[in-house]
C-alpha cells in the first residue's frame, strides 16, 4: 500500500546489480518518502532483492513482473499499479555486448537495441501520458559513459546507449513544458553481473568470421586493459544508487550525471574538439601504442584512489 505523500517509484531490472541497489536504497529511505515497485522478468530471481530489502519488503518495496522487451508485459505491469500512477520511472534494465563486430550476428545486435533502446522507449511511452496529464513526473535512464563516448569493441552496446541519449535529449525539452523531468545517469565501469557475464561470454566464444589479428587485438590488447580499468576505476552498485537518489532528491536535477568524475576529462575532450579526431586518436594511442604505460597508470590510479577518494568522485553536486 502506498501511504499518502509517498512517491511511487518503478524500477526495471531489479533482480541484480544497480537496479537492485537503487530499489533497496530508496525503499530504506529514512523518511519513507518512496514506495518502490521493483520489477524483474522472472520472480524466481527475487531472493537476493528480498533479502537485501529486509523488513522494507511488503512495506515500502513491492515486486512486479516486467520484461521491457514485451509490449504486453509492460502494459500488464503498469495496468496493475493503482490508477497507473508512477511518479518516478527508473529505466535500469540493460544488457551488454562486446567483441569483434564480424562475429556478432544482426540478431544479437537487435536484442541489445530491443532491451537498451526500445525497452526504455516502451516504458516511457506507457507512463509518460499520465505524467503529462498530471504535469508532474521524473524519468531517469541508466545510460553509460559509453552513451557519450564510443569504446572500441563495444560498438553495438555503445550505439544503443548513444541512441538512448539522443532520444532522451530530444524528449526532455518537450517534457519540461509538462513539468516532467528527464535525467540520465552515466556510470563508467561498475562491479555487477554485467562485468561477470561479459567476461564469461567472451571466454566461451570463438569469434567466427573475425580475422586472427582482430581476435588477437580483442583478446590480448582490449580485454586485459578492460579488466585493468574495471579493477582500478570500477564503482559499486551502491555508488550508482547514491548518485541516482541524489538526482531524485535534487530540486533542479541535471540532465547528465556522470557517476565517476574520473571520466569527466574524456567527455570534456570530446566536446572540446568538434572534429572528433582528438578522441579517436587519443583512444587509438592509449590502446595500441601506450598499452603497457596505460596498465601502469591505471594500476597507480587504483592505489592512489583508495575507496574513500573514489566515493567522492560521485557527481552531481
Ligand atoms: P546487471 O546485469 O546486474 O543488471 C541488469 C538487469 O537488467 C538484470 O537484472 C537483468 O535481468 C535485467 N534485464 C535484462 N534484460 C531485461 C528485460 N528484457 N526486461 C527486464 N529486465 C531485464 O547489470 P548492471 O550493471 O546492474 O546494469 C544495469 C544498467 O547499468 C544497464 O542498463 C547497464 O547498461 C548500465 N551500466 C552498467 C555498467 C557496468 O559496468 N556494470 C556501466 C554503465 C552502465
Amino acid at each position: 500500500m502506498v501511504s499518502p505523500g509517498q512517491k511511487v517509484v518503478l524500477i526495471t531490472g531489479c533482480s541484480s546489480g544497480i537496479g537492485l541497489r537503487i530499489a533497496v536504497m530508496l525503499a530504506k529511505d529514512e523518511k519513507k518518502r518512496y514506495h518502490v515497485i521493483a520489477t524483474m522478468r522472472d520472480l524466481k530471481r527475487k531472493d537476493k532483492l528480498v533479502e537485501a530489502a529486509g523488513d522494507t519488503y511488503g512495506k515500502t518495496l513491492s515486486l512486479a513482473v516486467l520484461d521491457v522487451c514485451s509490449d504486453e508485459s509492460v502494459k500488464q505491469c503498469i495496468n496493475g499499479i493503482e490508477n497507473r500512477h508512477v511518479d518516478i520511472l527508473i529505466n535500469n534494465a540493460g544488457i551488454g555486448l562486446v567483441g569483434p563486430l564480424e562475429s556478432i550476428s544482426i540478431e544479437e545486435m537487435k536484442k541489445v537495441f530491443e532491451t537498451n533502446f526500445f525497452g526504455v522507449v516502451r516504458m516511457i511511452k506507457e507512463v509518460m501520458p499520465d505524467m503529462k496529464k498530471r504535469k508532474d513526473g521524473r524519468i531517469i535512464v541508466v545510460s553509460s559513459v559509453m552513451g557519450l563516448q564510443g569504446v572500441v569493441f563495444n560498438d553495438v552496446y555503445s550505439a544503443s546507449k548513444f541512441a538512448m541519449e539522443g532520444f532522451c535529449e530530444s524528449l526532455a525539452v518537450q517534457l519540461l513544458k509538462f513539468n516532467v523531468i528527464v535525467s540520465m545517469i552515466e556510470p563508467g565501469p561498475v562491479h555487477t553481473e554485467f562485468e561477470v557475464k561479459m567476461i564469461q561470454e567472451v571466454k566461451q566464444r570463438d569469434f567466427p568470421g573475425a580475422d586472427a589479428e582482430t581476435v588477437r587485438l580483442f583478446k590480448e590488447v582490449y580485454l586485459p586493459s578492460s579488466v585493468d580499468i574495471f579493477e582500478a576505476l570500477g564503482q559499486t552498485p551502491d555508488d550508482i544508487a547514491r548518485c541516482t537518489k541524489k538526482v531524485i532528491e535534487a530540486s533542479s536535477p541535471r540532465f547528465r550525471n556522470l557517476t565517476n568524475a574520473l571520466y569527466t576529462p574524456i567527455v570534456a575532450m570530446k566536446y572540446a574538439d568538434e572534429t572528433g579526431t582528438m578522441s579517436v586518436h587519443a583512444f587509438y594511442h592509449l590502446l595500441f601504442n601506450l598499452g603497457p604505460l596505460m596498465h601502469v597508470s591505471v594500476m597507480a590510479m587504483k592505489y592512489l584512489t583508495c575507496g574513500c577518494l573514489r566515493r567522492r568522485t560521485i557527481s552531481p553536486n
